[in-house]
Formats: C-alpha cells, sequence, structure tokens
C-alpha cells in the first residue's frame, strides 16, 4: 500500500472544514483538521503535512502570518482559502509564499485540481528530473519544452520569444496561478516595472488571439483578475 498524501486544515468555519475534510479523505488524502491558527501552526510542525489548506481569516491570527511563519523552515505547498473580493489579499499570500489559492466558494473537483497541481510541482521540485522533460498537453494543446514548438491540434502556432516564454512559463505551473510580477520577473528580468503590467497585456492579448478560438472566452489560459493567470492543469 502506498503512503497517503498528508493535508492539514486550517480553517476555523465548521461546515467549510468539514466538507473538505470529508471530500480529501475520500479521495485518498489523509486529512487533518486544525480550526485556530496556533493549533495549525503545532499541526504543521508535528506531522509536516505534504499540503496545508489554510484559511487567511482565522480567529486567533492572521493567516498570513501563518506563511511568514512556516516558510522560515518549510517549502511544502500552502493554498490559501479567501474569499472571491479580496485580490490583494491573495497577491500578498502569494508574494509571502503560498504556492495558490481557492477561492470561496468551491467545489470538490476544484479543491483536488489545486491540489494536484500543487503536489506534481512540489514534487517535481524535490526531485532531480529537469522541470519538464516531457512536453506538456492538454485538450490538444501541447508545449514542447525541448524543441520550443507549440502545437494546438498538430498545427504549430508561431510565437514570438516573448509570447513562447511567458506560455512555457505557465506550462511549467499548469494548474497554479502565477502572479503578474513573477511572469514579468521571468520574462523582462527582476528591473522590469512590475507594477505597470501593460506590456504583459499587450503580449497575452496577442497570445490568445494565436492560441484560443474565441479570446474572450480562453480555453486553455484563464485570467485571475486582479492577480495573474493560470494555464489549464496538464492532463498527463
Ligand atoms: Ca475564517
Amino acid at each position: 500500500m502506498s503512503v497517503k498524501f498528508s493535508i492539514l486544515i486550517i480553517e476555523d468555519e465548521q461546515h467549510i472544514s468539514d466538507f473538505m475534510y470529508n471530500a480529501l479523505n475520500a479521495h485518498g488524502y489523509k486529512a487533518t483538521q486544525a480550526f485556530s491558527g496556533k493549533d495549525g501552526l503545532a499541526l504543521i510542525s508535528s506531522i509536516c503535512p505534504d499540503i496545508t489548506l489554510l484559511d487567511l481569516g482565522l480567529p486567533d491570527m492572521d493567516g498570513l502570518n501563518i506563511i511568514t511563519e512556516v516558510r522560515k523552515w518549510s517549502s511544502n505547498p500552502i493554498i490559501v482559502i479567501s474569499a472571491r473580493t479580496h485580490e490583494h489579499e491573495k497577491v500578498h499570500a502569494l508574494d509571502l509564499g503560498a504556492d495558490d489559492y481557492i477561492t470561496k466558494p468551491f467545489g470538490t473537483s476544484e479543491l483536488l485540481a489545486r491540489i494536484r497541481a500543487s503536489l506534481r510541482h512540489s514534487n517535481r521540485l524535490n526531485s532531480d528530473t529537469a522541470l519538464y522533460s516531457r512536453p506538456y498537453e492538454c485538450d490538444g494543446l501541447v508545449i514542447d519544452f525541448s524543441r520550443r514548438v507549440v502545437l494546438i491540434d498538430n498545427m504549430e502556432i508561431h510565437l514570438t520569444q516573448i509570447e513562447y516564454k511567458i506560455v512555457s512559463y505557465l506550462a511549467q505551473s499548469s494548474g497554479k496561478v502565477v502572479t503578474h510580477s513573477a511572469l514579468m520577473t521571468h520574462v523582462w528580468g527582476p528591473y522590469s516595472d512590475t507594477e505597470n503590467n501593460k506590456i504583459l497585456r499587450v503580449n497575452m492579448a496577442n497570445i490568445r488571439r494565436k492560441m484560443e478560438v474565441n479570446p474572450a472566452e480562453p480555453k486553455y489560459i484563464f485570467t485571475e483578475v486582479g492577480v495573474g493567470y493560470r494555464l489549464k492543469e496538464d492532463t498527463h
């Protein structure tokens, strides 16, 4: 029998916590619940979960402080549970080292997809294999990193260098959100003006025009309003 991935849920709302607890246990994970920040921090040290699901609005402490604390000694994924309107809070959490976020209300499939993407990403970082030695594949979209080729339904999509850099970077975190500032820094370097993402938006519009049948309703690259972009999860 394989060892189950352990997931710690830090969430003070009983019904949301129970929903996640039941969904995760039903899908082969070993879930543990904490209802306060203090208990959550203690459990992170004692059980060393593979993933922590963290509500930011806890009764005894700010979830952002938990991220800061944990990142002093652990790089294990933290997925933030956030309210829909709090874009600024999401960006802040990601900047502090959270891996991703999930917005309330959410369903089981979305929860499982976020967890899969974070686990896949952290396993890759913990192994010696090169990031994506095999192509990304999803719904007819193929990104071959060794040949630097993007195909949709076997037709090559002609991207500029910059456009390819953006798409391949999103693909290496497929299923996870990538912030505007992370993309800007990756493509245009550490001295890029990450406050002004107009150049990113222009490039993204061009990418969508080339890759999406209907750029207004994208099939592959989703906009996370006020935060960044998310490429559809690799189906490998
Ligand atoms: Ca709460």
